[in-house]
């Protein structure tokens, strides 16, 4: 493995490699069947990123592509300025090609001197699977644009929003908290691990009797993997 001077890299593009890495390293560990049982528990997470892609394709492409890609404007995916889930790392690379993660390492690998996002190719966002915070941005003028007007699509969007509550917010059993439980349980730690780091999202599961402070886990039996 190739590796790079720290100085050449920002503190948030080396979280995102090591995330990744540990990721791969995890997978390429386990047995074919843990890798098909992963996959099952991700398998309800797709259809809703499918709905979501299919919404923003309908409703918002033509916008974005006509005030910002044409432009090279790309405002909303600026350099470092993005939360990204442990979870989605583990998800994105399951539903990627090895060619496609050795791109987002590569990248991750070089000195981003630019504005921009490091993740933002020719083409658009590297990742299959964009991160949530991605998907779910709206520019103003682009959310004016289609919701003015229109308040069946505005609570279609709503309604998107409440299906992402039930994969990442840990007021229940979510499955972003129990991917981050696995790859712990392995003894895997990384920053972009916020149900078991953030202070908010502590509490929210604290507040949801999902968790007990000095427990180091959660005071449940089971997972959504159990
Ligand atoms: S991850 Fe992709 S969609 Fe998100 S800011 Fe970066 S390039 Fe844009």
């Amino acid at each position: 493995m190739i590796s790079t001077p720290p100085d050449t890299i920002t503190a948030w593009q080396a979280e995102q490699l090591d995330a990744l890495r540990m990721v791969r390293r995890y997978l390429a560990g386990i047995k074919s069947d843990g890798r098909e049982r992963l996959r099952v528990s991700v398998a309800k997470y797709l259809p809703f990123r499918r709905d979501l892609d299919a919404f923003l394709a309908r409703h918002f492409n033509h916008i974005c592509t006509r005030n910002c890609y044409t432009n090279n404007k790309s405002a909303c995916c600026g350099k470092d300025s993005i939360i990204t889930f442990f979870a989605e790392v583990v998800i994105n690379t399951l539903v990627s090609t090895e060619e496609e993660l050795d791109l987002l390492m590569d990248v991750l690998k070089q000195s981003n001197k630019g504005l921009k996002c490091v993740y933002l190719g020719a083409k658009g966002c590297l990742w299959r699977l964009r991160p949530l915070v991605c998907a779910l941005f709206l520019c103003d003028p682009a959310e004016a644009e289609v919701f003015h007007s229109n308040a069946r699509l505005r609570s279609q969007w709503s309604l998107f929003k409440d299906r992402e509550k039930t994969f990442k917010w840990p007021d229940r059993v979510v499955l972003f908290d129990d991917l981050e439980k696995i790859f712990i349980t392995a003894g895997y730690h990384s920053p972009l691990m916020y149900c078991h780091t953030s202070p908010g999202l502590l509490r929210v599961k604290r507040s949801a009797g999902l968790y007990t402070a000095g427990s180091q886990g959660e005071n449940r039996s089971g997972n959504l993997f159990q």
